[in-house]
């Protein structure tokens, strides 16, 4: 009998997650990714919760800790650059493990290598299904017949695009951004620290990583998420800095390093939300289901989502619409309990006012001083 064929969209952190768990179950996963390498830049992400069993089935846990940010400890500076509080991390590597996402997508691509047939460098551009299959036309390859087609590829998901409909009718702009450069190794004096700077409707993150230190923006802009062209770099760049003008401590030296990065991270923070995860033959994992921006905790729910899908796959071998049905009853109930922090959390982040940065301050200092050894100030 030959094994059921089934195409994965996007070889980013839920697409290799899912060829692995698939592999193992008797699928002939093929992987077809749009960049033409692996996608490095954005940030830290944290493992926790669900993820975590699923990366120790997986084998990849040891490697994962082995790659683990150098963060131990984070300081909170005012938009002067004056510190004003100082909190220990979670060190205990059995409740989180963070990486940055471009070494978690790379251990899991690599963890799927002989797993899937892989296709870089190319993307679908129509997918028609039957009874019976799904047929795929490729940018560049010829067109295929595959049993299933798993929509992995991120909040802008052209599977969902496809078959569900237009972006905008899923996505909710929270009006904010996040872009990331990575820095050379010498931009940072504490290779334990992360700095975390507030200024009313913008935060600036200077996180050690491991190896380069990473500058993230998390700011809220006017540009609407579907009013201007994403992919424009310059525009990108000009949005950047034009946020950050008049942001003291370091922020002139992180903007520079911004515009001169050849393509540095930029995406506008949404949650995706879909009344059903499914179309037939087709179903979405990952950001193209359920995105919830700011809780850096996508990569696990990714993970998760893609071992629950690949069981439920298992469990019901002969009915994909009763897989797909359990796959979402599971797993939607995790990530929707998430997307309702994402409000909360983004006030807290990245208050909008001068006010609510006083007051979100004036907290973080008492409960800073109340955890923390050793608080510093710089003033
Ligand atoms: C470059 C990058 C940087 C990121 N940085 C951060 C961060 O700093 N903090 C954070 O919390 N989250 C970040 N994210 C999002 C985070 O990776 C996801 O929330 C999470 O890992 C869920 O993973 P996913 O596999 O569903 O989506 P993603 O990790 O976004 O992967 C989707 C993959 O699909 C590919 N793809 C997209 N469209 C197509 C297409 N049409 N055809 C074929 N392939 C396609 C993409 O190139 C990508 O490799 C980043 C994502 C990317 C791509």
């Amino acid at each position: 009998m030959v094994s059921p064929g089934v195409l994965i969209v996007g070889a980013g952190v839920a697409g290799p997650a899912l060829a692995h768990w698939l592999a193992r179950r008797g699928w002939r996963p093929t992987v077809v990714e749009r960049s033409k390498e692996l996608r490095s830049g954005g940030s830290a992400v944290v493992l926790r919760g669900p993820a975590l069993p699923v990366a120790d089935a997986m084998g990849i846990s040891p490697r994962l800790r082995e790659l683990r940010t150098r963060a131990t400890h984070v300081s909170l500076l005012d938009d002067g650059g004056r510190r004003i509080a100082r909190f220990a991390l979670n060190p205990d590597p059995s409740r989180a493990v963070e990486v940055t996402r471009s070494d978690l997508s790379t251990v899991l691509n690599r963890r799927a290598a002989d797993d899937a047939e892989f296709v870089f460098d190319d993307t679908i551009t129509a997918i028609e299904q039957d009874e019976s299959g799904v047929d795929v036309t490729f940018r560049r390859a010829a067109p295929r017949r595959f049993d299933l087609v798993i929509g992995a590829d991120g909040s802008h998901s052209a599977v969902r695009r496809l078959v569900f409909g237009p972006e905008r009718g899923f996505t909710t702009d929270l009006g904010m951004h996040g872009a990331t450069v990575p820095l050379s190794p010498g931009a940072i004096d504490d290779p334990n620290e992360m700095i975390v700077l507030g200024a009313p409707g913008r935060m600036l993150a200077l996180h050690p990583s491991r190896d380069t230190p990473l500058v993230n923006f998390t700011f809220r802009a006017v540009c609407p998420a579907h009013g201007y062209d994403r992919h424009d770099l310059a525009l990108r760049k000009r949005i950047v800095a034009e946020a950050y003008a008049g942001v003291g401590w370091r922020a002139p030296e992180f903007i520079a390093a911004y515009r001169e990065h050849p393509a540095p991270y930029f995406d506008p923070l949404t949650n995706v939300r879909l009344a059903r995860w499914s179309r037939g033959r087709v179903a979405l994992l990952g950001d193209a289901a359920s995105a919830a921006a700011l809780l850096g905790d996508g990569s696990s729910m990714a993970i998760t989502g893609a071992h629950v899908l690949s069981q439920a796959l298992a469990a019901h071998p002969d009915d994909h619409a009763r897989a797909f049905r359990v796959y979402e009853a599971k797993h939607r109930q995790e990530v929707e309990k998430r997307q309702r922090r994402v409000g909360l959390l983004a006030s807290l982040m990245v208050p909008r006012t001068r006010y609510g940065l006083a007051v979100r301050n004036a907290v973080a200092r008492a409960a800073g001083f109340r955890h923390s050894r050793s608080p510093q100030r710089t003033t």
